[in-house]
């Protein structure tokens, strides 16, 4: 990347909640008997900070309690409280990504009440069109979320994207389709190159890596080719941010005075090849 041409950002992520004590297999589409019985990787929940001295960006907004309790999830922080641990209020956030609107990274829209939201136009289409009379296509949806959503939009701060689109300087969503049609990816310059907040393009490493994908998958072959372009767009595997892994908040070096956070514009604390390893020791 050209240091000169953007100014470069902190990456931030915290992980705010987790589902343990889930079968490996339950994280891949095709089960190809990999998996011992009884082998769990758990799926953590996050979401995501982008910031320098002049600008900040939320990307997803987590759920509420209310919801951690409903779908049998265990929520650590709620995610909006923990912004006050980098000084930043919820109602002075200016735009917020939200990658897709599944019920784990559209909550609380309501608390951010000044944001623009970014979402792709298609993701709307989806999730308010004919697709939501399947009940296993709306289950990870909320309505409150959906509608949330439709407020926005008649508030004029909703920001509908078609594909690539630059939300702030240098910092650009790209639709990434599969897990939903509209999933939308945040690419970041930083001080060690490009960073992918890939979101659930690719809720662990093993599935980007292994070619793998997470079994809630609206189109295969878009999911397959996404993981091709989530690649080209970023400087390396561990630029990749996938949605859910546990290893994020291992690999990344925690935000002095704020040790919740990891700094993801930072080197990982180890090579991709261990986490490679971790992942293929739990086939
Ligand atoms: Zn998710």
């Amino acid at each position: 990347m050209s240091e000169s041409t953007f100014p470069t950002y902190e990456v931030l992520a915290l992980r705010f909640g987790t589902h343990a004590d889930r079968p490996a297999r339950d994280n891949f589409l095709v089960d190809e008997g990999q998996f011992t019985q009884g082998t769990d990787m758990p799926m953590d929940f996050y979401f995501w900070v982008v910031r320098n001295e002049q600008h900040f960006l939320l990307v997803d907004t987590g759920f509420p309690e209310e919801m951690a309790l409903r779908r049998g999830r265990t929520l650590f922080r709620d995610p909006v409280d923990a912004l006050t641990d980098l000084g930043v209020a919820a109602g002075d956030v200016s735009d917020v990504v939200i990658t897709h609107l599944h019920y784990d990274h559209a909550g609380n829209l309501d608390r951010f009440p000044h944001a623009r939201i970014h979402l792709q136009e298609e993701e709307l289409q989806f999730c308010t069109g004919p697709a939501m009379r399947h009940h296993i296509v709306r289950k990870p949806f909320e309505p409150v979320n959906v509608q949330a959503a439709v407020q926005r939009l008649f508030e004029g701060q909703l920001v509908l994207h078609r594909g690539e689109a630059e939300v702030l300087p240098g910092v650009t969503v790209h639709s990434v389709p599969g897990h939903t049609p509209g999933t939308q990816v945040v690419r970041v310059p930083t001080a060690r190159g490009w960073v992918v907040l890939a979101s659930d393009a690719s809720h662990l490493w093993a599935n980007i890596r292994l070619r793998s994908p997470f079994p809630i998958l609206d189109q295969l072959t878009p999911m397959l080719d996404g993981y091709d372009k989530i690649e080209a767009l970023a400087d390396g595997d561990d630029h990749i941010i996938p949605g859910h892994d546990p290893q994020v908040a291992q690999r990344f070096p925690r935000l002095s005075g704020a040790d919740d956070w990891v700094c993801l514009h930072e080197p990982a604390l180890d090579s991709i090849e261990t986490a490679a390893a971790v992942h293929v020791a739990a086939r």
